[in-house]
């Protein structure tokens, strides 16, 4: 074996081209997780208007909006509506829990013809929509009636609902 064939038998292959992997498919994640009660915002030391603000920029609610939001321990709820005006206990006041009872509001603005046309839109995006079945199986309260089914999806969905439901939220999307 000469020199030239003992570097010949040294030298490195070249390497053949590797197929590349398809990147992972991307995690669902709900876009607005549960925020767990907070038992130390009493009455006194929370500002029910800078949660409504919270609320209002991370789901990007229309400037236009108007409601009336209070704080109250009158039910042992962690939020109400009664008409239009919607309380919330101190410990649960946060972004997530108002945009429910806000739904509940704008649920009610709602004809009869087009709460029925929900139902129907709201069981196809539970069949279809990969976000909003992630959403129900996390949260089985959004099975327990369409009416709460309508306050779940936009609360933890928001902006990411599908476009097919966006209609049923009237003054929340722009
Ligand atoms: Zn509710």
């Amino acid at each position: 074996m000469c020199i030239a064939q003992i570097i010949a038998a040294f030298k490195p292959k070249p390497v053949p081209e590797l197929p590349v992997p398809d990147p992972p498919a991307p995690v669902l994640t709900i876009p607005h997780p549960e925020e767990p009660q907070d038992i130390t915002q009493s009455m006194d030391n929370t500002i029910i208007s800078d949660v409504v603000s919270r609320w209002k920029r991370e789901w990007n609610v229309p400037d236009d909006w108007q409601g009336t939001i209070v704080l109250s321990e009158a039910m042992p709820y962690p939020g109400w509506t009664i008409g239009d005006v919607i309380s919330i206990r101190p410990s649960w006041a946060n972004p997530g829990v108002i945009a429910h009872e806000v739904a509940h509001v704008v649920y009610a603005l709602l004809t009869d013809a087009e709460k029925d046309l929900f139902v129907a839109a709201y069981a196809d995006a539970l069949a279809t929509d990969p976000l909003v079945k992630l959403m129900a199986q996390q949260h089985s309260y959004a099975l327990t009636s369409s009416i709460e089914g309508h306050a779940e999806c936009y609360r933890y969905l928001g902006m990411s609902l599908p476009e097919t439901l966006k209609r049923f939220y009237p003054g929340l999307f722009a």
